[in-house]
C-alpha cells in the first residue's frame, strides 16, 4: 500500500485552513510541499476522486480515503470503482 497519497488543491485547503477565532471565517491556508519534477503528472485525488496536477501529497492511510491511488497493479482487482483510473486521461 503508498501512504503518499496524492491531493487536489480544494481538498488541501479544505484540511488545511486556518479559521478566525472570531466570525471571519478562513483567513489562511497552510502551505504544502509540492512536489514536482519537470513533468507534471495529472494524479488523482485520494479524498474526492478528482484529477489534480498539484504535486501535492500527504501521507496517509490508503485505507481511510475514498480513492486510494495503488502501487502495485495487483491490487487493481480489490478495489475496482467507476471512474477510477486516469490511464486514459494521456
Ligand atoms: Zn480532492
Amino acid at each position: 500500500m503508498n501512504w503518499n497519497q496524492p491531493v487536489c488543491e480544494q481538498c488541501w485547503i479544505t484540511e488545511h485552513a486556518i479559521y478566525a477565532l472570531d466570525t471571519r471565517g478562513v483567513v489562511g491556508v497552510k502551505l504544502p510541499t509540492v512536489v514536482r519534477g519537470n513533468d507534471v503528472e495529472v494524479e488523482q485525488c485520494c479524498r474526492c476522486g478528482s484529477p489534480t496536477i498539484m504535486g501535492v501529497y500527504v501521507r496517509i492511510d490508503p485505507r481511510t480515503v475514498p480513492y486510494p491511488k495503488e502501487d502495485t497493479p495487483e491490487d487493481e482487482s480489490q478495489h475496482v470503482r467507476h471512474g477510477h483510473s486516469l490511464r486514459s486521461w494521456g
